[in-house]
């Protein structure tokens, strides 16, 4: 997020300077381990409706950005793929209902469309010998997680914005008026799990959920586009990504233990992915990788500002959750208009909540 922004508003001719706690390739991050699916309407089930909106906004958005970035990211829009073994036929039609039903409340959605073996063939022959019936969600998309971090490096390298990697930020020591900023805007991820302590609403406390993920090299699979496997245990996503790499995951535990992936979770979601396609059994090993999701109490995002005179304002933007790549640009819009204006509509229309600490009008303050 912070990289994305830091992108947005160098180009908008600000003066900008990034710090970063890592090195330039995000190894710390939980964008660089996510698989950077772009799927509103497949987490619609388990998400709320604002999300689903944001969602929705932001898939042209990223074509956008993208297009503007000097070097190319893989970006998808050919649809989510769904499908269950026979015996969980009962919970496939209960998670299509689900959809249909939010399809209804949220005309931007587009219905998923039911497979049968014939056109699930058609779509998706890598998996035709092992199902007969499927679930298209289509305009769902995915991107490249590394290479857009990539992209965004070379961008601000372009425009000769100071980056200081490998330095921890405190927001509240850069606000100092020595510092010459007119805005800190902290998107420290879980990195800014004290600062949220202090805002507000300190039900809002901000936690981290772990993720697994496993990456392949699987030059025997030929999927098309990401891939979920409903299952009652074990449900799996796998994105496939350019030259025959696939992201499996993900784990979703209760827990800020950023230790390597549990044999428990390896073994069930390699387990997992051997019943969606017999090539996998011959798939390399590249990597197993473990990050959190940050995310407030609510598990929906949120920005959140504070104004204190003589000291730079203060924009912190977190929460975002399982929902990173799905929701930013949707966020980096909000963020840039309340840069600018001082409030943004588009938060007020997608229902992002965007909270002051103080009645300050900020329209006075936007530089
Ligand atoms: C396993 C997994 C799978 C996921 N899959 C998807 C998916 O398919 N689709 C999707 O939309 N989202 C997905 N996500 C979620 C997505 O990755 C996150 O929502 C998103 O990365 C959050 O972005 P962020 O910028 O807030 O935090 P991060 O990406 O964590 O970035 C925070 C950055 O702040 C830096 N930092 C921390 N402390 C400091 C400090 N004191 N000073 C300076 N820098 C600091 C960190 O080093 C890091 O680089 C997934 C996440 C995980 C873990």
């Amino acid at each position: 997020m912070g990289r994305l922004l830091a992108v947005a508003l160098a180009k908008r001719g600000a003066r900008v300077e990034l710090f970063e706690k890592g090195a330039a390739d995000g190894a710390h991050s939980a964008a660089r381990i996510a698989a950077a699916m772009l799927a509103p309407l497949a987490e619609s089930a388990i998400t709320e409706d604002n999300v689903v909106r944001m969602g929705v906004h932001s898939l042209p958005r990223w074509k956008q950005l993208i297009d503007e970035l000097a070097k190319p990211v893989f970006f998808q829009q050919d649809g989510t793929l769904i499908l269950w073994h026979r015996q969980d036929a009962s919970d496939a039609e209960r998670f299509a209902s689900h959809l249909e039903r939010n399809c209804d409340r949220n005309q931007a959605l587009a219905k998923p469309i039911h497979l049968d073996g014939q056109s699930l063939a058609e779509i998706e022959p890598g998996v035709a010998e092992r199902f007969t019936q499927g679930l298209y969600l289509p305009n769902e998309g995915q991107l490249d997680n590394r290479q857009l971090l990539e992209a965004l490096l070379v961008e601000l390298t372009l425009m000769k914005v100071p980056c200081h990697w490998n330095q921890s930020a405190d927001p509240e020591q850069l606000r100092n008026q020595q510092n010459g900023f007119d805005w800190v805007i902290d998107c420290r991820g879980l990195g800014a799990k004290e600062a949220w302590k202090q805002v507000a609403d300190a039900s809002k406390n901000l936690r981290g959920v772990r993720g697994e993920v496993i990456r392949l090299h699987a030059p025997e699979v030929k999927l098309r586009r990401p891939t979920r496997l409903i299952h009652p245990r074990y449900p799996i996503y796998i994105a496939p990504k350019e030259d025959d790499v696939y992201v499996v995951g993900a784990t979703e535990i209760e827990s800020e233990d950023l230790s390597p992936m549990s044999v428990r979770s390896a073994m069930e979601l390699l387990s997992a992915i051997y019943t969606v396609h017999s090539g996998f059994a011959e798939a390399r090993i590249l990597e197993m990788a473990t990050q959190c999701r940050p995310t407030l109490k609510d598990n929906l995002p949120e920005i959140s500002i504070d104004y204190k005179p003589d000291q730079a304002k203060l924009m912190m933007i977190n929460g975002l959750y399982r929902h990173g790549f799905m929701i930013s640009p949707a966020i980096l819009d909000c963020a840039l208009e309340v840069l600018s204006l001082g409030s943004s509509s588009t938060a007020t229309n997608l229902g992002l909540q965007v909270s002051y600490a103080t009645n300050q009008d900020l329209s006075t303050c936007a530089s």
